[in-house]
């Protein structure tokens, strides 16, 4: 399984980029991973500028796994961050690795106009908005009665 990536998705990482993606290689080194070994570190940047990292946390029930996009996003809310406007994903893998669709879908809901950076061990950025991974997202919960707060 591989992501088609075309050559406009390769990024030159601005200095803020690159801070990003050092806050997710080092988180990605406290990884929760003995099962698969593919370790992932995620940090994106809230709205104030605030830099949240998550790991990917397994279990052995291997169902109860949980990415480190999603516990990124998680470790933001509760510390009271909101409004997302990057996140960097890290990997060893030599094509940098894209969200799965769980996360692009938790991702959305708190950005959705997400900047997502996919990097390597080797120094290889991609670069993609949420838009382009996820289309047509579900945004639009409505409770019985109309309400959706
Ligand atoms: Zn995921």
């Amino acid at each position: 399984m591989s992501t088609s990536t075309g050559p406009s998705h390769r990024h030159d990482p601005s200095d803020d980029d690159r801070k990003l993606i050092d806050a997710a290689r080092q988180a990605r080194e406290r990884a929760y991973a003995p099962y698969s070994q593919f370790q992932v570190g995620a940090a994106l940047r809230d709205d104030a500028g605030a830099i949240f990292a998550g790991v990917n946390v397994e279990n052995a029930s291997l169902g109860l796994s949980v990415c480190a996009e999603r516990n990124a996003i998680f470790a933001m809310v509760a510390q009271g961050g909101r409004g997302p406007s990057s996140i960097a994903i890290v990997t060893a893998d030599a094509t940098p690795t894209a969200p799965c669709g769980a996360c692009r879908q938790v991702l959305v809901e708190f950005a959705p106009e997400l900047e997502i950076l996919l990097a390597n061990l080797d120094g290889d950025v991609l670069r993609f908005s949420i838009e382009e991974l996820l289309a047509y997202p579900f945004l639009d919960y409505r409770a019985p009665g109309g309400s959706n707060s």
